[in-house]
Protein backbone atom coordinates (compact mmCIF):
# COMPACT_ATOMS: atom_id res chain seq x y z
CA UNK A 1 0.00 0.00 0.00
CA UNK A 2 1.21 3.28 -0.96
CA UNK A 3 1.17 5.98 2.12
CA UNK A 4 0.22 9.58 1.47
CA UNK A 5 3.15 11.33 2.98
CA UNK A 6 1.14 14.21 3.87
CA UNK A 7 -1.14 11.93 5.89
CA UNK A 8 1.51 10.76 7.80
CA UNK A 9 2.94 11.73 11.76
CA UNK A 10 5.96 13.80 11.79
CA UNK A 11 8.26 14.00 14.69
CA UNK A 12 10.88 15.71 15.74
CA UNK A 13 13.69 14.36 17.62
CA UNK A 14 16.06 17.01 19.35
CA UNK A 15 19.59 15.58 19.95
CA UNK A 16 21.06 13.67 17.64
CA UNK A 17 23.16 11.40 20.45
CA UNK A 18 22.39 7.74 21.21
CA UNK A 19 19.18 8.18 23.39
CA UNK A 20 17.98 10.07 20.27
CA UNK A 21 19.07 7.25 18.13
CA UNK A 22 17.52 4.70 19.77
CA UNK A 23 14.09 6.47 20.28
CA UNK A 24 14.43 6.68 16.03
CA UNK A 25 14.72 3.19 16.26
CA UNK A 26 12.05 2.41 18.34
CA UNK A 27 9.93 4.80 16.59
CA UNK A 28 10.43 3.27 13.09
CA UNK A 29 10.18 -0.71 14.38
CA UNK A 30 6.51 -0.09 15.52
CA UNK A 31 5.68 2.26 12.38
CA UNK A 32 8.02 2.60 9.68
CA UNK A 33 5.81 5.26 7.82
CA UNK A 34 6.71 7.95 10.27
CA UNK A 35 9.05 11.04 9.03
CA UNK A 36 11.83 11.63 11.80
CA UNK A 37 13.76 14.88 11.62
CA UNK A 38 16.49 14.16 13.77
CA UNK A 39 17.89 17.62 15.14
CA UNK A 40 21.42 19.10 16.22
CA UNK A 41 22.32 22.35 17.15
CA UNK A 42 25.97 21.27 15.82
CA UNK A 43 27.11 20.08 12.02
CA UNK A 44 27.61 17.06 13.01
CA UNK A 45 25.36 13.85 14.75
CA UNK A 46 25.90 11.52 17.46
CA UNK A 47 26.43 13.72 20.64
CA UNK A 48 28.03 12.21 23.63
CA UNK A 49 29.52 9.38 21.12
CA UNK A 50 31.71 12.12 19.24
CA UNK A 51 32.26 14.69 22.15
CA UNK A 52 32.22 12.60 25.29
CA UNK A 53 33.28 9.36 24.59
CA UNK A 54 37.16 9.30 25.12
CA UNK A 55 38.94 9.30 22.00
CA UNK A 56 41.17 5.89 22.70
CA UNK A 57 37.76 4.36 22.94
CA UNK A 58 37.28 3.36 19.51
CA UNK A 59 35.57 0.65 20.46
CA UNK A 60 32.52 2.12 21.86
CA UNK A 61 32.49 5.04 18.78
CA UNK A 62 31.44 1.78 16.55
CA UNK A 63 28.08 2.31 17.49
CA UNK A 64 27.81 4.83 15.05
CA UNK A 65 27.82 2.60 12.50
CA UNK A 66 24.04 1.52 13.66
CA UNK A 67 23.13 5.41 13.47
CA UNK A 68 24.01 5.77 10.46
CA UNK A 69 22.15 2.99 9.32
CA UNK A 70 18.86 4.68 10.95
CA UNK A 71 20.13 8.03 8.85
CA UNK A 72 19.88 6.55 5.72
CA UNK A 73 16.14 5.55 5.81
CA UNK A 74 14.52 7.80 3.53
CA UNK A 75 11.91 9.11 6.03
CA UNK A 76 14.73 9.81 8.73
CA UNK A 77 16.26 13.55 8.25
CA UNK A 78 19.17 15.02 10.02
CA UNK A 79 18.77 18.56 10.67
CA UNK A 80 22.33 19.51 11.90
CA UNK A 81 23.31 23.05 12.70
CA UNK A 82 19.96 23.85 14.02
CA UNK A 83 19.24 24.84 17.38
CA UNK A 84 15.89 25.07 19.20
CA UNK A 85 15.30 28.51 20.54
CA UNK A 86 17.60 30.15 18.24
CA UNK A 87 16.43 28.77 14.59
CA UNK A 88 13.10 27.47 15.69
CA UNK A 89 11.29 28.07 18.84
CA UNK A 90 10.14 25.41 20.74
CA UNK A 91 6.77 26.49 20.26
CA UNK A 92 7.21 26.73 16.66
CA UNK A 93 8.56 22.76 16.97
CA UNK A 94 5.45 21.73 18.96
CA UNK A 95 3.26 23.57 17.09
CA UNK A 96 4.92 21.96 13.66
CA UNK A 97 5.25 18.29 14.86
CA UNK A 98 2.91 15.59 16.15
CA UNK A 99 5.25 14.59 19.02
CA UNK A 100 8.82 16.13 20.53
CA UNK A 101 11.20 13.73 21.43
CA UNK A 102 14.24 15.93 23.64
CA UNK A 103 17.25 13.98 23.89
CA UNK A 104 19.17 16.99 24.66
CA UNK A 105 21.18 15.12 27.21
CA UNK A 106 23.01 17.32 29.97
CA UNK A 107 26.19 19.40 28.98
CA UNK A 108 26.91 21.55 31.81
CA UNK A 109 29.57 20.45 34.48
CA UNK A 110 28.14 19.95 38.07
CA UNK A 111 29.51 22.22 40.55
CA UNK A 112 31.56 21.28 43.77
CA UNK A 113 30.76 24.09 45.62
CA UNK A 114 33.81 24.75 47.03
CA UNK A 115 35.50 27.65 47.42
CA UNK A 116 39.02 28.13 44.72
CA UNK A 117 36.61 26.31 42.00
CA UNK A 118 36.29 29.18 39.90
CA UNK A 119 40.57 29.27 39.86
CA UNK A 120 42.08 29.06 36.00
CA UNK A 121 43.54 25.66 37.24
CA UNK A 122 40.03 23.63 38.12
CA UNK A 123 37.84 22.64 34.41
CA UNK A 124 34.79 20.16 34.82
CA UNK A 125 35.41 16.86 32.75
CA UNK A 126 32.76 18.01 30.37
CA UNK A 127 34.75 20.97 29.03
CA UNK A 128 38.22 18.92 28.91
CA UNK A 129 36.32 15.93 27.32
CA UNK A 130 34.86 18.22 24.79
CA UNK A 131 38.40 19.84 23.97
CA UNK A 132 39.70 16.38 23.66
CA UNK A 133 37.20 15.49 20.96
CA UNK A 134 37.12 18.51 18.96
CA UNK A 135 33.79 19.88 20.00
CA UNK A 136 33.98 23.30 18.14
CA UNK A 137 32.69 25.02 21.05
CA UNK A 138 35.48 24.03 23.63
CA UNK A 139 38.42 24.85 21.26
CA UNK A 140 40.55 26.03 23.85
CA UNK A 141 42.24 23.26 26.61
CA UNK A 142 44.17 23.57 29.69
CA UNK A 143 47.73 25.35 29.79
CA UNK A 144 49.68 21.80 30.02
CA UNK A 145 53.09 23.36 29.16
CA UNK A 146 54.01 23.21 33.37
CA UNK A 147 51.59 20.25 34.46
CA UNK A 148 52.83 17.69 36.45
CA UNK A 149 50.43 17.11 39.08
CA UNK A 150 46.71 16.84 38.26
CA UNK A 151 43.83 16.05 40.48
CA UNK A 152 41.41 13.91 38.78
CA UNK A 153 37.46 14.83 41.08
CA UNK A 154 35.36 11.77 41.29
CA UNK A 155 34.78 8.08 40.90
CA UNK A 156 33.37 7.38 38.17
CA UNK A 157 34.18 6.14 34.51
CA UNK A 158 34.02 9.68 33.14
CA UNK A 159 37.19 10.34 35.92
CA UNK A 160 38.97 6.72 34.37
CA UNK A 161 38.45 8.36 30.98
CA UNK A 162 40.85 11.53 32.16
CA UNK A 163 42.94 9.84 33.91
CA UNK A 164 43.87 7.33 31.51
CA UNK A 165 44.06 9.68 28.58
CA UNK A 166 46.25 11.87 30.29
CA UNK A 167 48.31 9.03 31.44
CA UNK A 168 48.15 6.83 28.26
CA UNK A 169 51.47 7.88 26.10
CA UNK A 170 51.89 9.08 22.60
CA UNK A 171 51.96 5.29 21.21
CA UNK A 172 48.85 4.44 23.09
CA UNK A 173 47.00 7.35 21.83
CA UNK A 174 47.78 7.13 17.84
CA UNK A 175 45.09 5.61 16.55
CA UNK A 176 42.57 7.68 18.77
CA UNK A 177 40.66 10.43 17.15
CA UNK A 178 42.12 12.73 19.73
CA UNK A 179 42.12 16.46 18.18
CA UNK A 180 46.07 16.85 17.51
CA UNK A 181 46.66 19.38 19.79
CA UNK A 182 45.69 17.83 22.81
CA UNK A 183 47.08 15.31 21.57
CA UNK A 184 50.39 16.90 21.63
CA UNK A 185 49.85 18.84 24.73
CA UNK A 186 49.54 15.85 26.81
CA UNK A 187 52.51 14.03 25.31
CA UNK A 188 54.49 17.29 25.76
CA UNK A 189 53.57 18.01 29.82
CA UNK A 190 55.70 16.96 32.40
CA UNK A 191 53.13 14.78 34.10
CA UNK A 192 54.65 12.57 37.31
CA UNK A 193 51.22 12.39 39.21
CA UNK A 194 47.61 12.00 38.92
CA UNK A 195 45.73 11.54 42.08
CA UNK A 196 41.90 10.07 41.20
CA UNK A 197 40.03 11.55 44.28
CA UNK A 198 36.97 9.44 45.65
CA UNK A 199 34.71 11.52 48.73
CA UNK A 200 33.51 8.18 49.95
CA UNK A 201 35.65 4.79 50.26
CA UNK A 202 36.59 2.11 47.48
CA UNK A 203 33.21 0.41 48.30
CA UNK A 204 30.90 3.19 47.04
CA UNK A 205 32.86 3.94 43.60
CA UNK A 206 31.13 3.53 40.47
CA UNK A 207 33.88 2.61 38.33
CA UNK A 208 33.55 -0.34 36.35
CA UNK A 209 35.40 -4.03 36.06
CA UNK A 210 36.76 -3.42 32.77
CA UNK A 211 37.51 0.36 32.57
CA UNK A 212 39.05 -0.03 36.12
CA UNK A 213 41.49 -2.49 34.89
CA UNK A 214 42.52 -0.83 31.86
CA UNK A 215 44.46 1.95 34.31
CA UNK A 216 46.28 -0.91 35.51
CA UNK A 217 47.83 -2.02 31.57
CA UNK A 218 49.29 1.46 30.57
CA UNK A 219 52.65 1.98 29.67
CA UNK A 220 54.02 4.70 31.39
CA UNK A 221 52.17 5.10 33.86
CA UNK A 222 51.60 2.69 37.37
CA UNK A 223 48.44 2.68 38.83
CA UNK A 224 48.34 2.71 43.23
CA UNK A 225 46.54 2.71 46.14
CA UNK A 226 46.72 2.34 49.95
CA UNK A 227 45.91 -0.59 50.87
CA UNK A 228 45.06 0.35 54.14
CA UNK A 229 41.84 2.30 52.63
CA UNK A 230 40.93 -1.23 51.02
CA UNK A 231 40.12 -2.73 53.84
CA UNK A 232 36.45 -2.75 53.62
CA UNK A 233 33.51 -4.71 53.08
CA UNK A 234 31.12 -4.49 49.76
CA UNK A 235 27.50 -3.42 51.25
CA UNK A 236 25.88 -6.33 52.08
CA UNK A 237 22.41 -4.85 51.64
CA UNK A 238 23.37 -3.99 47.88
CA UNK A 239 21.66 -5.54 44.75
CA UNK A 240 23.90 -8.59 43.66
CA UNK A 241 25.25 -7.11 40.62
CA UNK A 242 26.53 -4.24 42.24
CA UNK A 243 28.20 -6.50 44.69
CA UNK A 244 29.82 -8.28 41.95
CA UNK A 245 30.81 -5.39 40.45
CA UNK A 246 32.30 -3.45 43.89
CA UNK A 247 33.85 -7.07 44.24
CA UNK A 248 35.51 -6.58 41.29
CA UNK A 249 36.69 -3.14 41.95
CA UNK A 250 38.38 -3.97 44.91
CA UNK A 251 40.15 -6.80 43.71
CA UNK A 252 41.60 -5.04 41.00
CA UNK A 253 42.54 -1.82 43.16
CA UNK A 254 44.08 -4.45 45.84
CA UNK A 255 46.40 -5.40 42.72
CA UNK A 256 47.37 -1.82 41.65
CA UNK A 257 47.97 -1.38 45.94
CA UNK A 258 50.86 -4.36 45.11
CA UNK A 259 52.18 -1.46 42.40
CA UNK A 260 55.56 0.30 43.35
CA UNK A 261 54.98 4.36 42.86
CA UNK A 262 56.97 5.93 40.57
CA UNK A 263 57.95 2.72 38.52
CA UNK A 264 57.32 4.01 35.94
CA UNK A 265 57.39 7.70 34.62
CA UNK A 266 53.55 8.41 36.11
CA UNK A 267 51.75 7.68 38.91
CA UNK A 268 47.93 7.22 39.26
CA UNK A 269 46.97 7.14 42.64
CA UNK A 270 43.48 6.11 43.57
CA UNK A 271 42.76 7.94 46.94
CA UNK A 272 39.50 7.24 48.80
CA UNK A 273 37.29 9.05 51.63
CA UNK A 274 38.95 12.70 50.59
CA UNK A 275 35.70 15.20 50.15
CA UNK A 276 37.16 18.44 48.49
CA UNK A 277 36.43 21.53 51.08
CA UNK A 278 38.40 23.76 48.77
CA UNK A 279 40.64 24.28 46.12
CA UNK A 280 44.04 26.15 46.87
CA UNK A 281 46.74 27.01 44.78
CA UNK A 282 50.18 24.90 45.09
CA UNK A 283 48.91 21.35 45.69
CA UNK A 284 47.30 20.24 42.20
CA UNK A 285 48.43 22.03 39.03
CA UNK A 286 45.60 21.04 37.22
CA UNK A 287 42.13 20.03 38.55
CA UNK A 288 39.29 18.05 36.64
CA UNK A 289 36.18 17.67 38.46
CA UNK A 290 34.29 14.64 36.93
CA UNK A 291 31.24 14.35 39.41
CA UNK A 292 28.68 14.36 36.97
CA UNK A 293 26.60 16.74 34.75
CA UNK A 294 23.22 19.10 34.83
CA UNK A 295 20.77 20.01 31.67
CA UNK A 296 19.21 22.94 30.33
CA UNK A 297 15.09 23.52 31.15
CA UNK A 298 12.88 22.68 28.13
CA UNK A 299 9.24 22.42 28.29
CA UNK A 300 7.67 19.74 29.93
CA UNK A 301 3.58 18.79 28.52
CA UNK A 302 1.84 17.55 26.26
CA UNK A 303 3.41 15.92 22.89
CA UNK A 304 7.10 16.02 24.81
CA UNK A 305 8.83 12.77 25.64
CA UNK A 306 12.16 12.84 27.20
CA UNK A 307 14.82 10.69 26.67
CA UNK A 308 18.22 9.20 28.33
CA UNK A 309 19.96 11.86 30.04
CA UNK A 310 17.28 14.70 29.96
CA UNK A 311 14.85 12.04 31.06
CA UNK A 312 16.74 10.28 33.74
CA UNK A 313 19.60 12.48 34.95
CA UNK A 314 23.75 11.44 33.89
CA UNK A 315 23.83 7.92 34.98
CA UNK A 316 23.98 4.72 32.32
CA UNK A 317 26.35 3.53 29.49
CA UNK A 318 25.40 4.17 25.96
CA UNK A 319 23.30 0.89 25.98
CA UNK A 320 21.77 1.56 29.10
CA UNK A 321 19.53 3.99 26.46
CA UNK A 322 17.98 1.81 24.01
CA UNK A 323 15.76 0.02 25.77
CA UNK A 324 14.40 3.47 27.62
CA UNK A 325 14.37 4.70 24.57
CA UNK A 326 12.77 2.44 22.59
CA UNK A 327 10.01 2.21 25.80
CA UNK A 328 9.23 5.90 25.20
CA UNK A 329 8.79 5.74 21.79
CA UNK A 330 5.85 2.99 21.94
CA UNK A 331 4.74 6.07 24.28
CA UNK A 332 5.15 8.13 21.80
CA UNK A 333 3.04 6.01 19.30
CA UNK A 334 0.28 5.52 21.49
CA UNK A 335 -0.29 9.20 21.55
CA UNK A 336 0.06 9.51 18.16
CA UNK A 337 -3.18 6.72 17.25
CA UNK A 338 -5.13 9.43 19.75
CA UNK A 339 -3.96 12.15 16.84
CA UNK A 340 -4.73 12.70 13.22
CA UNK A 341 -1.59 14.06 11.71
CA UNK A 342 -1.31 17.79 11.55
CA UNK A 343 -1.34 19.27 8.08
CA UNK A 344 0.73 22.42 7.39
CA UNK A 345 4.52 23.73 5.73
CA UNK A 346 7.81 22.04 6.54
CA UNK A 347 8.49 23.39 9.91
CA UNK A 348 12.39 22.75 9.37
CA UNK A 349 14.62 25.39 8.10
CA UNK A 350 17.13 22.52 7.25
CA UNK A 351 20.92 23.90 7.06
CA UNK A 352 23.37 21.04 7.11
CA UNK A 353 21.09 17.81 6.01
CA UNK A 354 22.72 13.77 5.43
CA UNK A 355 24.67 14.74 2.39
CA UNK A 356 26.41 18.07 4.18
CA UNK A 357 27.32 15.72 7.62
CA UNK A 358 28.74 13.10 4.59
CA UNK A 359 30.87 15.38 3.49
CA UNK A 360 32.55 16.57 6.95
CA UNK A 361 32.61 12.73 7.68
CA UNK A 362 34.35 12.06 4.58
CA UNK A 363 37.20 15.26 4.88
CA UNK A 364 37.77 13.90 8.59
CA UNK A 365 37.92 10.32 7.47
CA UNK A 366 40.02 11.20 4.88
CA UNK A 367 42.35 13.70 6.98
CA UNK A 368 42.58 10.76 9.51
CA UNK A 369 43.91 7.73 6.91
CA UNK A 370 46.58 10.50 5.93
CA UNK A 371 48.17 9.69 9.57
CA UNK A 372 46.95 5.80 10.53
CA UNK A 373 44.12 7.36 12.47
CA UNK A 374 40.05 7.00 12.27
CA UNK A 375 39.50 10.54 11.53
CA UNK A 376 40.94 14.36 12.19
CA UNK A 377 37.86 15.87 13.37
CA UNK A 378 37.41 19.61 11.94
CA UNK A 379 37.22 21.80 15.22
CA UNK A 380 36.01 25.02 14.13
CA UNK A 381 32.59 26.18 12.91
CA UNK A 382 33.58 27.85 9.68
CA UNK A 383 35.36 25.18 8.70
CA UNK A 384 32.73 22.37 9.74
CA UNK A 385 30.03 24.94 7.73
CA UNK A 386 32.03 25.38 4.82
CA UNK A 387 33.32 21.82 4.89
CA UNK A 388 29.10 20.59 4.60
CA UNK A 389 28.27 23.26 1.79
CA UNK A 390 30.38 21.19 -0.43
P1 LIG B 1 29.09 8.73 38.03
O1 LIG B 1 29.39 7.31 37.72
O2 LIG B 1 27.78 9.07 38.60
O3 LIG B 1 30.26 9.25 38.98
C1 LIG B 1 30.23 10.52 39.52
C2 LIG B 1 31.23 10.57 40.66
O4 LIG B 1 31.25 11.90 41.14
C3 LIG B 1 30.86 9.67 41.84
O5 LIG B 1 32.01 9.01 42.28
C4 LIG B 1 30.37 10.68 42.88
O6 LIG B 1 30.60 10.28 44.21
C5 LIG B 1 31.25 11.84 42.55
N1 LIG B 1 30.76 13.09 43.10
C6 LIG B 1 29.56 13.68 42.91
N2 LIG B 1 29.49 14.84 43.58
C7 LIG B 1 30.67 14.98 44.21
C8 LIG B 1 31.23 15.96 45.06
N3 LIG B 1 30.53 17.04 45.40
N4 LIG B 1 32.48 15.79 45.53
C9 LIG B 1 33.20 14.70 45.18
N5 LIG B 1 32.74 13.73 44.38
C10 LIG B 1 31.48 13.88 43.91
O7 LIG B 1 29.19 9.66 36.73
P2 LIG B 1 30.27 9.88 35.59
O8 LIG B 1 31.58 9.33 35.90
O9 LIG B 1 30.10 11.31 35.27
O10 LIG B 1 29.64 9.03 34.40
C11 LIG B 1 28.32 9.29 33.91
C12 LIG B 1 27.75 8.02 33.35
O11 LIG B 1 28.41 7.70 32.13
C13 LIG B 1 27.94 6.83 34.29
O12 LIG B 1 26.82 6.02 34.25
C14 LIG B 1 29.13 6.14 33.68
O13 LIG B 1 29.22 4.76 33.97
C15 LIG B 1 28.94 6.39 32.21
N6 LIG B 1 30.22 6.30 31.51
C16 LIG B 1 30.57 5.07 31.03
C17 LIG B 1 31.79 4.92 30.43
C18 LIG B 1 32.18 3.57 29.93
O14 LIG B 1 31.35 2.68 29.92
N7 LIG B 1 33.41 3.38 29.53
C19 LIG B 1 32.67 6.00 30.32
C20 LIG B 1 32.29 7.22 30.83
C21 LIG B 1 31.05 7.36 31.44
P3 LIG B 1 29.43 9.68 45.14
O15 LIG B 1 29.24 8.30 44.69
O16 LIG B 1 29.97 9.83 46.51
O17 LIG B 1 28.20 10.55 44.88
Amino acid sequence: MLIDASMTHRVAIVGAGPSGFYAADGLLRSRPDLRIDLIDRLPTPFGLVRAGVAPDHQGTKAIVRQFERLLAQPDVRFAGNVEIGRDLSWEELQAGYDAVIVAIGMAIDRKLGVPGEELPFVWGSWKFVAWLNGHPDFRQGPDLSAVKKVAVIGNGNVALDVARVLAKSADEMAKSDIVSEAGAAIAAAPLTDIYVIGRRGPEQASFTGNELAEMGRLSRAVAVADPAALAVEVPPGDPTPERLRKARNLEILKGFARNEPGSKPITVHFVFNRPTAAIEPGEFDLVITCIGYEGVAFPKGEGVFPVGWAKRGPSGTIPTNRAESHAVAQQVIAWLKERDPKSGPDPMPLSVDLAGWHRIDKAEVAAGARQGRPRVKLTDWKALLDTAEG
